[in-house]
This record gives C-alpha cells, sequence and structure tokens, in this order.
C-alpha cells in the first residue's frame, strides 16, 4: 500500500515482507508530519499498538517543527498505547517503535523512541540521525559486537525503549538544521535490518524520484529476505513555507495471508518479545557507586545479554540502609514492580531525612 505527494516531493511505502503474516507497521505522512510505527506485541496486539500510536500522534502533534513540542506529541501517543491495553484494545505488553519529524523548510524537529530510523541523505552520502534503542545497538556502543554481527544477532530485536511500557517513557527529541536538497528517510528495522547503510545510501542517491526510491528500497529489502514488515518514507527537503496540513493520508497495510511463512522466524521475534515484555515487568533495586539505584528489568545477565533499564538514580547511601536491606541492595534486590521499587526508595529517603538517630553515621548531605 503506497502514498505518493503529486508533485512528487515525498513518499510512503508499506509492505508485509516476504516471512510475516501480517503487517503491523504504520506510518504517516501528513506534511509537515512524517512518521513511522513498528508496532510489537504479536497476535495482532503489535497492529493495535502502532495504529494507535500514530492516530494518538497526528492529534497531538504541533503545527510547527518543534522537537520539544513534538516529543510531547510522542509522549501522549505512549500514553495512548498504554490506555488502549488496559482498555482491552489490543493487549497488555503491546508496544511500538516511533520516529516521527515534522519538517519548516529544511529545518527538521525529530522525535524518536525505539529501533526504527531517521536517516539524511546530505551530497550522495547517508547518515543516522537518530540512535537505536536496542540491545544490540547498546552491544554495539559498548564494543561487544559489531554492526555487522547485529544483523543476525538472536536478540537484535529487542527493544530497549518502546511506546506502550512506562507511562515516564523517555523520547529522544531534538533539531537539524538540514539543507536545500537533501533528502530524508524514515524507515523500519524490515529495510534496515535487511539492507545495511551502503545498500540505502546507493539506491537513495541514484533514483531521483522518492516514490521510486521507496519501491526500490522495498524491493531489495524483500529481495534480501523480507523478513519483517518493511516501511519507508522518503522526503526531499525544500526550503520555503511548510506545506499545509492536509487531510489525512495516513495509511496502513491491510492484513495480507501469504503462501508460505517461515515460522521459525517469527518464532525468534516473539520469544524475544516475550523475554523483553518479561523484563520490563519487573525491577529491581541496586548499588552503584555507592547509592542506591532503582532498575526495570532483571538483575545479572544471561548468556552475555543484559536485560535491565536504570530508572532512577538516587542520591541515598547504601550504607544508611539497615544491614538488612544493604545486603540485599547489594546483591540485586527483585521487587515486585517499579511502583514497588519507587515506595521503597521513598522509604529509604523517609528514614534518611526524618528519622537520623537510626542510622546516625551514615547521613551524607
Ligand atoms: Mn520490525
Amino acid at each position: 500500500m503506497s502514498v505518493f505527494s503529486e508533485r512528487p516531493r515525498w513518499a510512503g511505502l508499506t509492505d508485509v515482507g516476504k516471512v510475516r503474516s501480517a503487517n503491523e507497521d504504520a506510518f504517516v505522512v501528513e506534511p509537515p508530519l512524517f512518521a513511522v510505527a513498528d508496532g510489537l506485541g504479536g497476535h495482532q496486539a503489535g497492529e493495535v499498538a502502532s495504529e494507535v500510536a500514530t492516530d494518538a500522534l497526528l492529534d497531538a502533534a504541533p503545527k510547527r517543527a518543534d522537537a520539544v513540542a513534538l516529543g510531547r506529541a510522542v509522549i501522549s501517543a505512549n500514553r495512548a498505547v498504554i490506555k488502549a491495553a488496559r482498555d482491552g484494545r489490543g493487549r497488555s505488553g503491546m508496544g511500538t517503535t516511533m520516529t516521527a519529524v515534522m519538517t519548516q523548510g529544511t529545518r527538521l524537529a525529530v522525535a524518536h523512541v525505539g529501533d526504527s530510523r531517521a536517516y539524511l541523505l546530505h551530497e550522495g552520502v547517508l547518515s543516522r540521525i537518530t540512535e537505536d534503542h536496542s540491545l544490540v545497538a547498546e552491544m554495539i556502543r559498548g564494543g561487544e559486537i559489531t554492526e555487522r554481527e547485529s544483523r543476525f544477532h538472536p536478540m537484535r530485536s529487542v527493544i530497549t525503549r518502546a511506546l506502550g511500557s512506562d507511562a515516564r517513557l523517555e523520547v529522544d527529541a531534538f533539531d537539524v538544521q538540514a539543507e536545500q536538497g537533501d533528502r530524508l528517510l524514515l524507515c523500519t528495522d524490515g529495510l534496515h535490518g535487511m539492507l545495511d547503510d551502503d545498500r540505502i545510501q546507493a539506491v537513495l542517491a541514484s533514483l531521483t524520484d522518492p516514490g521510486e526510491a521507496a519501491r526500490t528500497l522495498i524491493d531489495a529489502a524483500n529481495d534480501a529476505g523480507g523478513q519483517d514488515n518493511i516501511t519507508v518514507v522518503v522526503v526531499d527537503l525544500a526550503e520555503g513555507e511548510p506545506d499545509a496540513r492536509r487531510p489525512s493520508r495516513r495509511m496502513r497495510a491491510t492484513l495480507a495471508m501469504l503462501a508460505w511463512v517461515v515460522a521459525a522466524l517469527a518464532v525468534v521475534g516473539a520469544g524475544a518479545w516475550g523475554a523483553y515484555a518479561y523484563a520490563q515487568s519487573r525491577a529491581f533495586i541496586a548499588e552503584e557507586g555507592g547509592r542506591v539505584v532503582l532498575y526495570r528489568g532483571l538483575p545479572g545477565e544471561f548468556a552475555g545479554i543484559t536485560l535491565h533499564w536504570k530508572v532512577e538514580e538516587t542520591d541515598i547511601p547504601v550504607a544508611s540502609l539497615r544491614p538488612n536491606d544493604a545486603s540485599r541492595v547489594r546483591g540485586g534486590w527483585a521487587v515486585d514492580d517499579i511502583d514497588a521499587g519507587r515506595a521503597l526508595l521513598d522509604k529509604y529517603r523517609r528514614d534518611l531525612g526524618g528519622a537520623p538517630e537510626s542510622f546516625p553515621a551514615t547521613t551524607t548531605q
């Protein structure tokens, strides 16, 4: 399914790929707003998540390219996904990535969560303007694996931030100043997981028409295996007044059944999502630099992979806790959930401030 502008300046295209039975991606092309969303959760919940999120983004998006306001729109999209799960639409644990850009001539406001990407092609050279929030991206940054190895890593689909999992979602929001003639690409991992950046650059640099470029990228991702849903938005940037918001041209791929399904790949994806979703529901308190820190996820590591994300650093010295609590915290103390963890932190703060006689030697501030 596709939408093309009449003056060809932008194009949006999504494809189910060659392996999945349904398309859980969604995209928005409503100039000056452009976005892609990659739904996660399986059993059609991912489809609900990406649709709810893009609907909410459209409702909440600012009129002009303002990164802070766009970031806030992504946060309301997050709330909408959490609420939809609570109301029985989709299912709990569903989530979605979101990479949104508002253009104002060549100025871009970007808001981003997850492992979908925004790229900019400038004078034939492609660069990424978003950072993946994924386990393999963290492993690459930590020097544990290479970019190439990440493509085949069993945990490649585990993302460390998604809409739908945490009301206090952190959104990357920033401005980018592009130049006349630059080309913006938004895509889900069904594209960048199948094609390396050099391939993507070669296509974007060689085809003038955005629609043709988008089509060629999708075809190339399918030729490379099409292991996931593929979504591509290509926008040619030009100086001048921003386009007026037009009637909605947001499109969603319809559920498309393929004659053959490589189930094993879907199972890998579902297993990774399951591990991620389970870890997201857990929390623990640990020590870092002598202070108490709250984490979401599971302590320790499994086969070299960590599944935890720091939620809150505190000034509470571990040494100020009751000896029992202190030793549990030092070992990574699992609590029921984030709320239980926060309640415990509050209690420790109260103990610190309110009852110094209990621990006279350890209060620091
Ligand atoms: Mn995907």
